[in-house]
């Protein structure tokens, strides 16, 4: 499509990357990287390369690393090990043109850039998301007795979102339980029992009394929340990380907390409802748009905008270990964002002015006022 306005405003926009991880920091080797690529495992005989998001790193981070498109996989993994790991993810995380990233600091199976870290080299600034799962299980590993759990996670809770430049809290219960949870708030005597069950198993909070009790504390904690929905990781179940599964709890707590769906994809209509029907709920398709690539990010974020009210939509990459997805999240919101408004301004179906105000608050303005960013309440028109 040709570039107009549109692409040109989009891809001068500083992004507000919402909710994203660290890029690892020592050098990986074709299995490393190839694990990164894929949310699954790399089975054998069968390159994770060969998948929409192989090509797509080859199409458009093999130019970052001075590599023709397309690039062969054992030429830009020659190529990324030569540069060697500093300077890859330096390179990535400036292309990102990303102004400011929220990092969920909660999930790190490889040693990963940490907020400070990744800001340095992204020429950025960076806030954190903690992730509460990681808190109560830190509460459980200091060896909390079960009728002390309540109180020593909200306080544990507490002390986490008053850390400086701590912006939300975020939860994995999608993959813990899954969303079908009873969505009332438990009581002390039903915490106690399953804080007894729990800390007597040990192991991840996986248990869904705790799991309802931790998504409350969320409630109490007056924080921006980010849930994880749709898909992930090989070990979610991914009919049970549908965001509709949370539309009973989403009306308990209406008016509280601003509540953010993360990915979302498949069901990102799913999500689009439930933020055109509640007044504080938001979402993404970050993941999803590095994972269909700039090629099919227009379609998913248009299925996202089909009814989502403007001001609901954030972007977000969810970039985790490899710095090419930080760019590649990127490049595939505004390229997607842009050919899709740009089709409504050729059809007269969206006046220019309009499309320019929602790409700048899908791409920075609304994740501002959400976690009161700096520039979030001037810049708000
Ligand atoms: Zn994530």
């Amino acid at each position: 499509m040709a570039a107009g306005p549109v692409h040109e405003r989009l891809a001068a926009l500083e992004l507000v990357d919402h909710h994203c991880h660290g890029a690892v920091t020592d050098d990986l080797d074709r299995a490393g990287f190839e694990s990164l690529l894929t949310e699954g495992e790399a089975w054998p005989g069968m390159s994770p390369f060969d998948s929409p998001v192989g090509v797509a790193v080859r199409r458009h981070c093999a130019p970052l690393l001075n590599l023709p498109r397309h690039t062969p996989p054992d030429v830009y993994l020659a190529r990324r090990a030569d540069l060697g790991a500093a300077e890859v993810n330096r390179r990535f995380l400036r292309a990102a043109g990303t102004g400011v990233f929220c990092v969920d600091t909660g999930y790190a199976p490889h040693r990963v850039t940490g907020p400070a870290e990744l800001a340095r080299a992204a020429d950025a600034t960076a806030y954190e998301v903690v992730r509460l799962e990681g808190i109560a299980e830190a509460v459980a590993a200091d060896g909390v007795e079960p009728d002390a759990y309540a109180r020593a996670f909200r306080t544990a809770a507490w002390e986490a979102v008053r850390r400086p430049g701590v912006v939300g809290v975020k939860s994995v219960a999608a993959y813990r339980t899954g969303l079908d949870l009873d969505p009332a708030r438990p009581s002390p005597a039903e915490v106690t029992a399953a804080a007894s069950r729990w800390l007597a198993r040990g192991g991840r909070l996986d248990e869904p009394v705790l799991v309802r009790h931790l998504l409350w504390t969320a409630v109490d904690l007056g924080r921006p929340l980010q849930l994880h929905t749709g898909f992930g990781d090989g070990d979610i179940r991914l009919h049970r990380a549908d965001p509709a599964l949370l539309t009973d709890w989403l009306r308990l707590i209406a008016g509280t907390i601003p509540v953010l769906l993360l990915h979302c994809w498949p069901y990102q209509r799913r999500a689009a409802y439930l933020s055109a029907v509640f007044e504080r709920v938001y979402l993404d398709v970050g993941l999803a748009l590095h994972h269909v690539g700039p090629a099919r990010a227009g379609a998913v974020l248009a299925e996202a905008l089909e009814i989502t009210p403007f001001r609901k939509l954030l972007y977000s990459s969810d970039a985790y270990g490899a710095a090419e997805f930080h760019h590649l999240g990127a490049l595939a919101f505004r390229q997607g964002l842009a050919d899709l408004l740009q089709e409504r301004l050729d059809a007269d179906e969206l006046s220019l002015p309009d499309a320019l105000r929602l790409a700048r608050w899908a791409g920075r303005d609304n994740a501002r006022r959400v976690y009161r960013l700096p520039g979030g309440l001037l810049d708000d028109g």
